[in-house]
């Protein structure tokens, strides 16, 4: 009755079971979750995506693929700006020369080197 079974419907099940039914295959995904999407599933509570296995970013360098899943599903506009607390200071996350200077009041990357270096 099947060509494929596939086992869990997150990225890789529901990707192949896409690709697979285009190509004129005919699958049954099983999901021993209530919810399709695997672990990048969010849940909307109140207008806010909660990411319920723990915070996902989308990331490619690849046009071929960011083309790809923008066919398939609708970014929202998330801009990935985390701080840091550290002894009651916010600082830039990733590390930066700004981060660095507030840390250890410097001010060019040579002095940056230096400690990092020393701290290694
Ligand atoms: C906390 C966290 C943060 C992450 N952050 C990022 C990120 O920022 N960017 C990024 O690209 N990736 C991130 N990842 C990785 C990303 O989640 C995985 O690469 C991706 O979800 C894997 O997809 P998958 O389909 O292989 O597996 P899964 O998403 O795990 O899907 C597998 C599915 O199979 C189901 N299943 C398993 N066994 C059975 C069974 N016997 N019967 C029925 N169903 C079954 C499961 O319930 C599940 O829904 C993160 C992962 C975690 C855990």
């Amino acid at each position: 009755m099947y060509d494929y079974l596939i086992v869990g419907a997150g990225l890789f099940g529901a990707v192949f079971a896409h690709e697979a039914t285009k190509r004129g295959k005919k699958c049954l995904v099983i999901e021993k979750r209530n919810h399709v999407a695997g672990n990048i599933y969010t849940e909307d509570i109140e207008g806010i995506c909660v990411h319920t296995y723990g915070p996902h970013i989308f990331h490619t360098k690849n046009k071929k693929v960011w083309e790809y899943v923008n066919n398939l599903v609708e970014f929202n506009h998330y801009v990935n700006c985390p701080v840091a607390f550290y002894k009651d200071e916010v600082y830039n996350m990733p590390f930066n020369m700004n981060t660095f200077s507030r840390l250890w009041g410097i001010k060019t990357p040579a002095e940056a080197k230096a400690i990092i270096q020393k701290q290694i």
